[in-house]
């Protein structure tokens, strides 16, 4: 639609003020398709009898106006339900013409903005016939041609293009759509979700409206139309429960950044991290699903837990730390000296004496004791600390000045943030090895919940508890965050009750 519009305006169309809630009046919706198919009767006159009937369906404008008198709730469903259709009526056409208003495109690369929508996927990938119609420069002005290709032909150039362009999950898509089994099947419809997220945040969708709908239809099993009604995520989320006996969401769960606010039922959802090298490859640690509730789509995870401890001064730190090993060498020598001496001088009779120099001796012992448990911090688990606590770790404990980082260099997924809901930047902090990760939450997290070995290492769910003691009570928690972590942790984390990410009905309770 939008190039239908560049193609009027071109010819001087000017649109009139439209009703509330839509970008054009209905008049001028068939005043725009009236432009493009008269580009398009121009193409087409040079292939076979220019005097025929067709039948054409024309993307956006023959979808069924929300604004259509006499009963709009009726219009409205009648639009949902041919939008939850894209996928049949594309694959059922005889031919798909592709167009975009750019002059010499073919379609079949990243920069054309017909492949960059959303809505492209089903109408593309089960395409049997494709006609590329491209503008050309004449010398007596812009004209337009149509180049009939087998529909295979049209994907296997996309795919390269795709390729070059490092787009792995079109690639995969498209690789299997005309070479099933080349790619697993897991692969494919991660890919594919993946895909649909990834488009239709950049245009501009951020809520999601269609994706369960433009998704429906593609993936192995096909929700009821009647329950694709509320868009967003909890579509999405109900398309994955769904199909759980061909796709493990834990997977996306592991890639999914933090998501926008108002959606406390799937907050396990979000838009996923794009495949880089070094962490493409991301294998379940956990066993995860969406289950149904009537307040969300929540995702149950059966998995190990790490939960995070709180930073303690160590009473043992005269004998724990390696760079005490001088002083502790010569309070013992000091102490074994003067308790020989007082054993000499009870032996010698001079009881007083010798009472009087073991108990100094062991009061003196006992402070030094505690001046070194006053320096150091207990050795052992992670902290989860706010970038101005961690700028007071080293004066916490010397020892803790200088840690090893695990991000960059083991080529960490970087999450980011949803720029609409206020989030800030901590670090993880394992006291024992002094490692620390960098993170990005939107509360303070009390445990990590390991999804997936991701790369070299392994990605946790950050959660912190649930402001319902309720939903505390059946094991809903809330997703603060994500992180990547280097592989020991597993043999740090514990086996936990079922965690449900998001947030249930208390009659769902497990
Ligand atoms: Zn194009």
């Amino acid at each position: 639609m939008r190039s239908a519009v560049i193609l009027a305006k071109e010819a001087g169309f000017v649109a009139a003020p439209p009703p509330a809630g839509r970008e054009y009046t209905l008049s001028d919706r068939r005043t725009i398709s009236e432009y493009f198919l008269q580009l398009y009767c121009s193409a087409r006159r040079a292939h076979g009898n220019p005097d025929r009937t067709e039948f054409i369906w024309l993307d956006e404008f023959c979808l069924s106006d929300d604004n259509l008198p006499p009963d709009e709730d009726i219009v409205s469903a009648q639009r949902s339900t041919e939008l939850s259709r894209l996928a049949d009526i594309f694959r059922r056409a005889a031919h798909v013409v592709v167009f975009c208003h750019e002059e010499n495109c073919d379609h079949t690369g990243l920069a054309c903005i017909w492949g960059q929508r959303l809505f492209t996927i089903p109408e593309i990938l089960h395409a049997q016939d494709v006609w590329q119609l491209t503008r050309r420069c004449e010398p007596n002005g812009m004209t337009a041609q149509l180049f009939p290709v087998p529909a295979h032909k049209f994907r296997e150039k996309m795919k390269i293009n795709a390729e070059r362009g490092e787009n792995w999950h079109l690639h995969a898509v498209l690789q299997h759509s005309d070479h099933g089994g080349a790619v697993a099947g897991d692969v494919v419809l991660h890919a594919l979700v993946t895909e649909a997220i990834r488009r239709d945040e950049a245009g501009g969708f951020r809520d999601h409206e269609f994706l369960g709908k433009v998704l429906n239809g593609l993936l192995p099993r096909r929700a009821r139309l009647a329950d694709l009604g509320n868009g967003g995520w909890e579509d999405l989320a109900w398309l994955l429960e769904l199909n759980q006996g061909s796709y493990d969401a834990t997977i996306l769960a592991a890639e999914c950044s933090l998501a926008d606010v108002g959606h406390e039922g799937v907050e396990w959802l979000g838009l996923p991290i794009a495949p880089r090298p070094g962490t493409e490859r991301c294998t379940p640690l956990a066993i995860a699903f969406p289950v149904f509730s009537e307040s969300g789509v929540p995702l149950a995870i059966h998995g190990q837990v790490v939960n995070f401890t709180t930073p303690q001064r160590d009473l043992n730190g005269l004998y724990t730390n390696n760079d005490m090993k001088g002083v502790r060498n010569l309070v013992w020598t000091i102490a074994v000296i003067f308790l020989t001496i007082s054993a000499l001088l009870w032996l010698s009779g001079q009881y007083t004496a010798s009472k009087i120099i073991y108990i100094v001796t062991a009061m003196l012992y006992r402070i030094v004791e505690l001046l070194a448990g006053t320096i150091y911090l207990v050795r052992s688990g992670w902290v989860f600390l706010e970038d101005a606590q961690w700028g007071r770790l080293g004066n916490l404990d010397p020892t803790l000045h200088n840690l090893d980082s695990w991000g960059d260099p083991q080529c960490s997924p970087q999450w980011r943030p949803s720029g609409r809901r206020p989030y800030f930047t901590a670090k993880l902090v394992d006291l024992r090895r002094r490692v620390y990760v960098d993170v990005i939450v939107v509360s303070r997290p009390t445990s990590m919940v390991l999804v997936a070995s991701h790369g070299s290492g392994v990605t946790a769910i950050l959660t912190s508890p649930h402001a319902d003691p309720n939903q505390r009570r059946i094991g809903a928690a809330r997703k603060a965050g994500m992180c990547h972590l280097p592989m020991y942790i597993r043999e740090e984390a514990v086996e936990s009750d079922p965690i449900y990410i998001g947030t249930l009905t208390s009659s769902d309770s497990p």
